[in-house]
């Protein structure tokens, strides 16, 4: 929207004083904010959400404001232009939007108890004090609380508390700081702290509701990627401490605000004794993104929403790099390739995505901004290209000069690159705008054409897709000489392929260690040379080779039932990255057949070959010594041999079930889910359901939820599907937090897709008042479309969404999500037959 402009142009705050009075009983604060700063107009204008404002002074006198709720704003005049002081009184609700100051629930031996937290990013201080409210302004905060405390209640903040008076908690004057990034907290809190090499002190904080070794893990992780971090950036933590709070009630993963950050309690607390070692991987990579950005985000900051891109991209390739130093043995990343690079690839193939630098002004927009497979997932990939060309000693180098040039401070994209440039002598802004600027990929296809093997660019789409002639600067890695570092044009042709095969020795490849972000469709000739010399791939290279056959069969340009025949070759890998890519394509071939079919059986006689001889060498119980490998696989397989009916697997499963029926927590985490979803499904009674879903509410071990929640989603009795649904609406079992995992297991279960697809076309109002305010929100829109696939489903999916589709933030989703959903209906009817055919004969 043109008329929006940046309030920071009229006003530039330096310092906030920040007063505020919260009752949890009356849901209600009142607060008090002096902000010092430049006034560059007499007419300026703050931003404010639901503030009821009593007073504003200006240097001592009273002013008339006007109060412009449509665009956030209060308004008014000040005497004269330069230094001021303004005061506002106001007061506010408490909301349960999970932004803002906002109170989370839990429960502790029966006793309902609630923290108050903090979620400002990306506008939501406004609601909680008066102030210029863009990441540009930066300023320096001064905090005061006081609340409704009880005796031994936590109070935390992005600073060490200076004082208590009066019941008012003061804090030390922060660095020059954005609001987004301002937090605090206050409850009834356990802790465990340490110290880093360098004195930073870390602590880790929960609810009572969880064991104390649940603190454990997490504690080492934060306490190690700071160092490493101070290492890597050669630039000191800036700040006294590092908190880390995990909330009962949370909307996104975690959130950095500067030295106190925030965290679902399922990726930061997790039971040391028993949690698999995916997750163990995973609360680890969240908690080393959210202390990247503690320097980049925090301590260097995007000018504007635009940039937020250099936030989280830049973030989502640290976590690895860091958790990879710190944790060698975990080879994780691997996961960066079985998680966002999927990710990735298939969101950024469907025509209409975002590119990873959007133009953006209206809030509303800003939120539908975080699209993780984007911004996230494909940003890192970009980056990890950059770290390839560069190394990382220039990639060091360039970060050290960025962090010093810009700290406490704002930047551009530009910026990185100019100062990556400085330590690299490459330009590498020229080379990332292709991928900054540009939707989607290129595939690269590889050819031998009258003898010359030749390569040509194209941009791949899955579903209907608008050629509009892009053209990537790609990185190609080959492992032949003859291919250019950097294919800049249209097409290359690398010279005589019976030569270059014959000095090579070896089949051509493309992308060595799937680092760039591009698929690769080999020729006839090519790809058979690579299947033929299959074992001289590495893993990582196996799983690409698997993963771009299945994204060019998603996108039609082979058919699925020449890839069904592939698989067998790659099933007896120990690895699990190509465990992960091999069930990731068996998967896909589930839409193509109908339930209880004899197309079906063949599916679930395909699912056993590929799995029995893995199933015999890992078995159900993880063995102590294991490798990481062995652990990480046996989900994949167990998995498939359950989906395959195999008797022996539902009998192993049942048992194991009997014998642990006591504590059922008990059961190795690894299996658990398996095990627990086994019994509703082929065991499942209306006592079990119920037992099932009191642990559910009562259990703090996340984890241990994710598994009931998959267990119970995949009951297959109507009633208790209805009974299920009939709990979506009630916190006290399921936690608005929690509802978008339910809402999915039930509509991917046949039994319960219409009851819950029903729930979601009755219920939208309800969901939009619930979490409407969220970033999650379009991701209920986005898992639909992701289960979708009959021409029915379609024509009802845009029955219902194609009114919605100006509501601001929802309507590039309800796009892609209509082609998704088309191009798979479409996939269907033109490969059904072929599909089942090649599944039967495998
Ligand atoms: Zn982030």
């Amino acid at each position: 929207m043109a008329e929006l402009t940046h309030f920071y142009e009229y006003f530039q705050p330096t310092h906030y004083n920040i007063y505020l009075d919260i009752n949890r009983g009356t849901k209600q604060f009142s607060g008090r904010t002096t902000i010092t700063g430049n006034a560059k107009a007499e007419k300026i204008a703050l931003h404010q959400k639901y503030l009821e404002i009593n007073t504003i002074t200006v240097d001592g006198t009273s002013v008339e404001f006007t109060m412009d709720n449509d665009h956030d704003a209060v308004r008014f005049s000040v005497p004269k232009t330069g230094e001021v002081t303004i005061i506002v009184d106001y007061k506010a609700p408490l909301t349960d939007s999970m932004m803002g100051i906002y109170p989370s629930y839990y429960e502790v031996n029966g006793e309902k108890k609630q923290i108050i937290g903090t979620q400002f990013e990306t506008n939501f201080a406004r609601q909680a004090f008066p102030g210029i409210d863009e990441p540009a302004a930066k300023a320096k905060f001064d905090l005061a609380i006081k609340f409704d405390e009880q005796p031994g209640e936590t109070v935390l903040a992005n600073m060490p508390e200076q004082k208590v008076e009066n019941g008012v908690h003061y804090f030390d004057t922060t660095v020059r700081m954005s609001t987004y990034l301002v937090a605090f907290a206050f409850g009834d809190l356990q802790s465990k702290t340490t110290t880093t090499k360098s004195g930073v002190k870390v602590g880790v904080f929960g609810t009572k509701a969880h064991q104390a070794k649940e603190l454990d893990f997490a504690l080492d992780i934060a306490k190690r990627s700071i160092e490493f971090y101070e290492d890597f950036y050669q630039t000191p933590y800036p700040l006294p401490h590092s908190w880390q709070l995990a909330l009962p009630d949370f909307s996104a993963g975690a959130m950095e605000n500067w030295g106190l950050v925030t965290y679902r309690e399922a990726y930061l607390l997790l039971d040391p004794d028993n949690t698999a070692l995916e997750m163990k991987q995973l609360v680890a990579t969240v908690i080393a993104h959210e202390l990247a950005h503690q320097w980049f985000g925090d301590l260097v900051t995007m000018q504007w929403w635009d940039d937020l891109w250099l936030n989280e991209s830049f973030a989502n390739m640290m976590e690895y790099v860091a958790i990879d130093a710190i944790q060698p043995d975990w080879h994780i990343w691997e996961l960066f390739q079985t998680s966002d690079v999927p990710s990735a690839l298939q969101r950024d193939a469907t025509d209409g995505v975002q590119s990873v630098h959007v133009a953006v002004e209206d809030p509303a927009e800003i939120d539908a901004l975080f699209d993780g497979a984007i911004v996230y997932a494909k940003g890192a990939r970009m980056l990890v290209m950059v770290r390839a060309l560069l190394g990382d000693d220039a990639l060091r180098k360039g970060l050290k000069q960025y962090f010093a040039t810009h700290q406490y401070g704002n930047a551009k994209g530009a910026n990185l690159w100019a100062a990556l440039a400085d330590a690299s002598g490459m330009n590498v802004g020229e080379i990332m705008n292709s991928w900054l600027e540009q939707p989607g990929y290129p595939v690269v296809t590889a050819a031998v054409e009258n003898g010359k093997l030749t390569l040509s660019q194209q941009q791949f789409f899955i579903g209907q897709g608008q050629d509009a002639g892009r053209k990537w600067q790609i990185p190609l890695n080959s492992n032949y000489a003859a291919a250019p570092k950097i294919m800049a044009d249209r097409q290359v042709t690398l010279g005589d392929y019976a030569q270059l095969r014959d000095e090579n020795g070896q089949p051509f490849r493309l992308n060595q260690g799937n680092n760039s972000h591009f698929i690769v469709k080999y020729d006839a000739t090519l790809l058979q040379d690579i299947l033929d010399h299959l074992s001289d791939l590495d893993a990582i290279d196996q799983l690409a080779l698997l993963q771009d056959q299945r994204l060019l069969a998603e996108g039609g340009q082979i058919s699925y039932a020449d890839v069904v025949p592939l698989l067998a070759r790659f099933a007896d890998s120990h690895s699990n990255v190509v465990n992960a890519a091999l069930y990731q394509v068996a998967n896909n071939l589930k839409k193509f057949v109908t339930p209880d079919s004899a197309e079906e059986k063949h599916l679930q006689a395909l699912f056993d070959k590929l799995s029995a001889a893995q199933v015999a060498r890992l078995g159900w119980t993880p063995q102590a010594g294991e490798s990481n490998d062995d652990q990480l696989t046996r989900p994949y397989v167990l998995s498939a041999a359950l989906y395959a009916k195999n008797a022996a697997a539902v009998a192993s499963a049942h048992d194991l079930f009997t014998a642990n029926k006591a504590d059922l927590a008990a059961l190795p985490a690894d299996i658990r889910m398996f095990v627990l979803r086994n019994e509703v499904k082929n065991y499942g009674s209306a006592e079990r359901f119920e037992q099932l879903l009191t642990a559910y509410r009562q259990t703090s071990d996340a984890s241990y939820k994710a598994d009931i929640r998959a267990a119970l989603t995949s009951t297959t009795d109507p009633e208790l599907v209805q009974r299920l649904i009939s709990h979506f609406e009630d916190a006290d079992t399921i936690k608005p937090q929690d509802l978008r995992g339910w809402y999915r297991g039930v509509l991917a279960n046949d039994a319960g897709q219409q009851a819950a697809w029903d729930w979601l076309r009755n219920d939208w109002q309800w969901l939009e008042d619930t979490v409407g305010g969220d970033m999650e929100f379009t991701t209920y829109i986005t898992v639909t479309a992701g289960i979708f696939h009959t021409p029915e489903r379609l024509a009802e999916f845009k029955a219902f969404f194609e009114p919605k589709l100006n509501t601001p933030g929802l309507t590039r989703e309800i796009k892609m999500d209509i082609k998704v959903i088309e191009s798979r209906v479409n996939l269907i009817e033109a490969e059904k037959a072929a599909v089942n055919q090649a599944i039967a004969q495998a």
